[in-house]
């Protein structure tokens, strides 16, 4: 049994909160993360595996309100920080063999993608995992080419108004209802028909990505222009063949889940309207069942009676369906909870928190995916 691992990340203020004039509400100091109400001025302290300071990223400069670029504040925690926690030791466990998985959770404008994909020179963890794999598997050639052979594939979807699409087909080509996910007992969920691009090196995964990338529904929404109802999920699976005397002897394969989620504020905004729209009480649906799925398994795991026999309802919306392994069940899987520095947004942020405090106390029971050849 593992415990999800659980990072909180507050980003730099941006234009909108300098303009405004807001202050600081968070404090971070080792793993813990606080944060003060407005109002009244009480703080509430969290513990996480990580808590990220990436508030200073940029001096701000006093006389015109702007960013000064490339200024980044002594305690900015970089991406390659990032990276090195978490992002290696997903790659550490896809080597082992294990199913991983590591999403992104928070409002929309809270530094999800920036963590996730990143931004121009400001890379983040898929395409410096990306990186690291080849460079992993380039060593491991160097010292012996005829002992392992390496197997890598990328997919990506996106999972909009409960329709699952497959990222590397254009919009136009694609099925009007979406991709179906089927079970089986062998593997687990699986989006049928979704493709999957064999890659052999970092460039030719980085121009998968980056089509994918393209390929992503943006809507535009009055609170956020740049926002996302769309949960992406770009999935590399990664397969290794060990070989002795020219003969294979054992194979493992592990399936690497990184999930850019929708912004988590839509599930309240979009409640009081779900009637209203069809697409956002859909999406509402999507992450209303996360976090169903997430506080029945946290109360599983606190020994709660009422929870003894509840039933996880993975089943009744795509995303839950499709993060079933990674939430209690045979995955490592680790969360970045993102969240806005400004007391503007304080109630947002602090529901992340309380979210990410629950999602601390699922268990999974990772199994080595291996088989012996011969
Ligand atoms: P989300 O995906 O959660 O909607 P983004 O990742 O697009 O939000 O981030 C919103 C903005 O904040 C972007 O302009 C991004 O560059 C900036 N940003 C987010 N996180 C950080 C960070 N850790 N350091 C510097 N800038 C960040
Ligand atoms: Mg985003």
């Amino acid at each position: 049994m593992s415990s999800v691992k659980v990072a909180v990340r507050v980003r730099p203020f941006n234009k909108r909160e300098v303009d405004l004039g807001c202050k600081c509400c968070v404090e971070m100091s080792g793993k813990k993360t606080s944060i003060y109400n407005p109002q009244t001025g009480q703080r509430k302290d969290f513990f996480f595996d990580y808590s990220y300071w990436s508030h200073d990223a940029f001096m701000i400069d006093p006389s015109t309100g702007m960013f000064e670029k490339d200024s980044p504040g002594s305690n900015y925690a970089s991406q390659s920080m990032v990276f090195d926690d978490l992002g290696k030791e997903v790659l550490d466990n896809a080597f082992e063999g294990y199913h991983t998985c590591l999403f992104a959770y928070g409002q929309t404008g809270s530094g999800k993608s920036y963590s996730i994909f990143g931004y121009e020179k400001n890379i983040g963890i898929i395409p410096l995992a990306c990186a690291e794999i080849f460079k992993r598997m380039e060593i491991s050639q160097a010292e012996d080419p005829d002992a392992i052979q390496y197997t890598v594939t990328v997919s990506m979807l996106e999972i909009y108004n409960e329709c699952v699409q497959d990222l590397f087909v254009k919009p136009k080509k694609r099925p009007k209802g979406g991709l179906k996910i089927r079970e089986t007992k062998k593997d687990g969920m699986y989006v049928q028909d979704l493709t999957k691009i064999p890659v052999v090196s970092y460039f030719d995964i980085d121009e998968q990505i980056k089509f994918g990338t393209t390929n992503r529904t943006i809507a535009h929404t009055d609170m956020n222009s740049t926002s996302s109802r769309a949960h992406t999920v770009t999935t590399i699976t990664f397969q290794q063949t060990f070989f002795e005397g020219g003969k294979p002897t054992n194979k493992t394969s592990s399936n690497i889940n990184l999930v850019d989620l929708a912004g988590s504020e839509r599930q309240k905004d979009t409640h009081a309207e779900a009637a209203r729209l069809k697409e956002g009480s859909n999406i509402n649906k999507s992450l209303s069942f996360l976090g169903k799925v997430i506080s029945i398994l946290a109360d599983k795991a606190a020994g709660k009676k009422s929870a003894k026999n509840a039933v996880v309802p993975y089943r009744e919306s795509k995303l839950t369906m499709i993060l079933k392994n990674a939430l209690g069940g045979n995955s490592k899987t680790a969360m970045i909870a993102a969240i806005s520095p400004a007391d503007d947004n304080y109630e947002e942020s602090l529901s992340t928190l309380i979210y990410a405090n629950q999602v601390k106390s699922i268990k999974n029971q990772a199994k080595k995916n291996e088989s012996a050849q011969d």
